[in-house]
């Protein structure tokens, strides 16, 4: 008996069964794009499948090449691609998961000139305008989502998944936003809905009764001129009606400006949603966004919102998650923290996804972890991101490993980020890293400063001391009013109701968030009704004026995540802080601080000025064991402090320990 009775229930689907309740979501990882990374495909699949979970779905793979979400972007429309499929399709039969192939189809998210959609309107994220679709061109491509189906069951896949979703094709034509035609496919939402249904009705068709077909239904679309919530239900029959075997949630565009799968946003913050849709259909329905830990998919189940669940990023982050549930191990998950960073912030730039707190992931057969050849002692100076990935991989390894530590807990940075309002998820990465530590018999000494005398009889030593904030030259900068974001989000130290930030990079940003915060429900600060419908947002009002200052010009938070940043620059718009760039910082007295914007000199009469101006290396025992005649290994902010993040952190400690 495991504490997640409901989630690790089989499923009945009549011709087949799964072994849980527990989907991987679809996730493009960019290894699909590429016949030459297919290995790399099966094994990160299988490693999944190994791990427990019931249905993977796959990235999305093309019905055509107007469908491709970029120039040669993943297709199933050939034998040839199918019979390459074989190898994941076995490799994650052989772990004893299912598998079923998204078939998505981008319209007008394509990023490529051949987009076709409903009609010509181009996406406010995308600069390709889109081809209106003939009549004829709707009914090939209804013939292709079919023949790519009946593809991905000769390949071996136990279903496919139609996206009808997330503002592509399917959902372009099912939205008056974006269909105006006037023939059988536009107009009256029966017409919206017929290419919906007709691809599913196609599709099984051409598959056969046994063979799983998910539909991934639009349930919220988050978009001005969306689907009604009655037309959102009425599609939902038709679809289970046209032989559907599941459905799937999907919430928002990409192109809304409501959050739905970052970090601030609550966990389960939609699954309200697929509980109101559930009574109206009789075939099982998956729930997703925002859920990361087996306790709150239990709890989304055993409440009666789903009938399943569904995660995407949490598989990226711990393959073994399903695993570690059912042994009553959670708190052994390494847990997605949902910052994007590694993975969705990949995707955009074109480069292969990962993980910040799983760098293995997507590179299961490049970054492979033996045990030691012969067992070392070695030393990690410094229990942040870096250290923390060096010491538990090398401990998993067999080697004998102390971890010093100068402060009294161990994070480094994350300590610091968990505490920042809607960043709480980073306190699970600690949470892990604490038991792999105990699990990998890694000696942790805290409030303990190594110095080079306490490294002298290690085989290896690794710094990871990390970094301290830098403290910019301003007239001023030691006036009583001055503080360190250290100070503020660490120790707790009292600010005034008036603040300016010095620097508006990641750290300041989150400042600014930290210091306007007031407790209030999310959805209203968003605007999102119970039933996914999009009102006027109403945030709490900011308990203190804040100033976020910059000295280059330009937009304040244009460096943050593609997919975070507009979220967080939203947010500081709501809560009415002032952004300054092009500033030049003059002094800093009893009247506030002073600047030059343009040429014209400002006072800020603030009582607080934060500090959030980077970082510099904390590099003394570098020096100091370099003159002692040792080479240790450096990594993290040690090593570079500029630009310095938790992925490049992580990702550095466990490719060195796996080498050591
Ligand atoms: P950062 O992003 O490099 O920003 C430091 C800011 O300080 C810059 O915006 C810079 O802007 C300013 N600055 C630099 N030198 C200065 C000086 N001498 N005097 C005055 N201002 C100066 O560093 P961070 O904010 O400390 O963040 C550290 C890392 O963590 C970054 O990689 C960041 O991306 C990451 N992080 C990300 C997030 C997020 O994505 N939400 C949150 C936290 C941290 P100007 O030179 O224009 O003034
Ligand atoms: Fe989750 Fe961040 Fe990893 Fe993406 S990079 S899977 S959001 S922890």
């Amino acid at each position: 008996m495991t504490g997640y009775p409901t989630l690790l229930s089989p499923l009945d689907l009549g011709f087949t069964t799964l072994r849980n309740r527990v989907v991987m979501g679809s996730m493009h990882t960019g290894l699909e794009d590429s016949p030459r990374d297919t290995g790399k495909l099966a094994e990160y699949f299988a490693e999944r499948s190994r791990g427990g979970v019931g249905l993977i779905v796959t990235g999305g793979y093309a019905p055509n090449r107007t469908g491709w979400l970029k120039p040669f972007a993943s297709k199933m429309t050939t034998r040839a691609e199918a019979a390459r499929h074989r190898e994941v399709t076995a490799a994650v039969h052989e772990g004893g998961g299912k598998i079923a192939m998204q078939l998505l189809h981008a319209g007008r998210y394509a990023y490529h000139p051949l987009s076709v959609s409903a009609s010509s309107i181009k996406a406010p994220i995308n600069p390709f305008r889109p081809r209106a679709l003939s009549s004829r061109g709707v009914r090939a491509l209804i013939d292709d989502f079919a023949r790519s189906a009946e593809l991905a069951r000769q390949a071996g896949y136990d279903g496919v998944e139609i996206m009808g979703s997330e503002g592509y094709l399917i959902n372009q034509f099912l939205a008056p936003r974006t269909n105006k035609r006037t023939d059988e496919w536009g107009g009256s939402p029966e017409n919206r809905r017929r290419l919906a249904v007709e691809v599913v009705r196609r599709t099984r068709a051409a598959v056969g009764a046994d063979f799983i077909i998910v539909y991934r239904l639009s349930m919220a679309e988050l978009v001005p001129d969306g689907q009604t919530w009655d037309e959102i239900v009425t599609l939902g029959q038709e679809v289970e009606a046209a032989g559907a075997t599941i459905i799937n949630t999907g919430i928002g565009w990409h192109e809304a400006r409501v959050p739905t799968i970052v970090t601030s946003v609550p966990r389960a913050a939609f699954t309200s949603i697929t509980a109101a849709f559930r009574p109206h259909v009789s075939i099982p329905v998956v729930t997703s966004n925002r859920i990361n830990m087996p306790q709150v998919a239990e709890e989304v189940l055993t409440r009666g919102d789903a009938d399943l669940v569904s995660m995407a990023r949490p598989f990226l982050a711990d393959p073994d998650w399903v695993r570690k549930a059912a042994e009553d191990r959670a708190d052994e998950i390494n847990t997605c923290i949902a910052c994007n960073q590694a993975c969705l912030d990949h995707i955009f730039v074109n480069k292969k996804a990962s993980c910040m707190v799983n760098p293995r992931a997507a590179r299961e057969t490049e970054l492979v972890l033996l045990p030691a050849r012969r067992a070392k002692r070695v030393a990690v100076v410094g229990a942040g991101p870096a250290g923390l990935s060096a010491a538990v991989t090398l401990g998993s390894r067999g080697h004998a490993v102390d971890l010093f530590e100068a402060a009294s807990e161990i994070g480094g940075q994350f300590d610091i980020a968990r505490r920042i309002p809607g960043k709480e998820e980073f306190a699970e990465t600690i949470r892990y890293y604490t038991r792999q530590l105990a699990l990998t018999g890694v000696k942790v000494h805290l409030g303990r400063r190594a110095g080079a005398e306490d490294l002298a009889e290690y085989d290896e030593v690794v710094l990871a001391t990390g970094v301290r904030p830098r403290v910019p030259s301003i007239p001023g900068i030691d006036h009583p009013s001055v503080l360190s974001y250290v100070d503020v989000v660490r120790h707790g130290a009292p600010v005034g109701a008036r603040v300016a930030i010095i620097g508006a990079g990641g750290i300041g940003v989150d400042v600014a968030e930290f210091l306007t915060h007031a407790p209030g429900p999310w959805a209203a600060e968003w605007g999102v009704g119970a039933d996914g419908s999009l009102g006027v947002p109403a945030p709490v009002a900011s308990p203190r004026e804040v100033y976020l200052v910059q000295r280059k010009e330009g937009p304040i938070g244009n460096t943050l995540g593609k997919t975070t940043g507009w979220v967080h620059r939203a947010a500081l718009k709501a809560k009415g802080v002032h952004r300054i760039s092009g500033a030049a910082y003059v002094r800093i007295d009893d009247e506030g601080l002073h600047i030059e914007v343009g040429g014209e000199a400002r006072v800020l009469a603030v009582d607080t000025v934060v500090v959030c101006a980077g970082q510099e290396s904390s590099r003394e025992l570098v020096e100091e064991l370099a003159g002692a005649g040792r080479a240790p290994h450096v990594i993290g902010g040690a090593d570079v402090a500029a630009e310095l993040d938790a992925k490049r952190a992580i990702d550095q400690g466990t490719r060195l320990a796996a080498r050591i």
